[in-house]
């Protein structure tokens, strides 16, 4: 059984994060009161919704407000298994470039425990692009970038950093011509498999 604890909103989040935020504390009040298992599946039913919620944001802000939420409760949970690895690297990869004020708050916030996130058993980097039959994609190079500070469709920032390297390879679609860092992709055809942006398939439709 696992032990649900509150989490503290972070009033500069967005409304909409704010409001998913109290709903999750208020299903841990009612769990904490009758604690059975239909409640817990409450909570369960509601931890995918977040998910999904982060899942479809397309604000880059308002994703990674999602991402430190999930942070959160995965503190509090450490070893529970409360999300899919896949929204872990997601919420891993929002949170894990930049010291934006956001994470300077959340580091305020944040409980003082945090125990190392050490063994994480699913590794992004294991799927391998080249055996996978991608469709509307194309590699690029960064001289074919429209500009040099073209962000990535997944909202984590711009596809080149500050000294115009980047990490990996460059994707495009070529449907809407917009580029995901190579890890960004790989997220992208895990959680949804057509772009972020435009919605064409990566991935042949079975
Ligand atoms: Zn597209
Ligand atoms: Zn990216």
């Amino acid at each position: 059984m696992v032990e649900f604890i509150l989490i503290p909103p972070d009033q500069k989040w967005d409304k909409k994060v704010i409001k998913l935020a109290n709903e999750y504390n208020d299903l841990v009040r009612k769990w904490q009161l009758k604690n059975d298992k239909k409640a817990e599946e409450k909570i369960r039913d509601f931890i995918i919704k977040i998910e999904d919620s982060m899942i479809k944001e397309t604000n880059d802000k308002i994703k990674k407000d999602h991402a430190f939420m999930i942070q959160l409760i995965e503190e509090r949970h450490q070893g529970m298994d409360l999300f899919t690895p896949e929204a872990l690297v997601l919420e891993e990869h929002m949170l894990g470039r930049g010291t934006s004020d956001e994470e300077l708050t959340f580091k305020e916030m944040g409980s003082t425990e945090t125990a190392p996130t050490s063994q994480q058993p699913f590794d992004i980097q294991s799927i391998d692009l080249t055996k996978i039959d991608l469709l509307n994609l194309e590699k690029i190079t960064p001289d074919d970038l429209e500009k040099s500070d073209q962000k990535c469709a997944y909202g984590d920032g711009e596809i080149l950093d500050e000294h115009g390297n980047v990490d990996g390879e460059i994707w495009r679609c070529k449907g809407c011509k917009t580029v995901y860092h190579e890890n960004c992709l790989r997220v992208c055809l895990l959680m949804k498999g057509s772009c972020q942006i435009c919605d064409v398939n990566f991935l042949p439709r079975k």
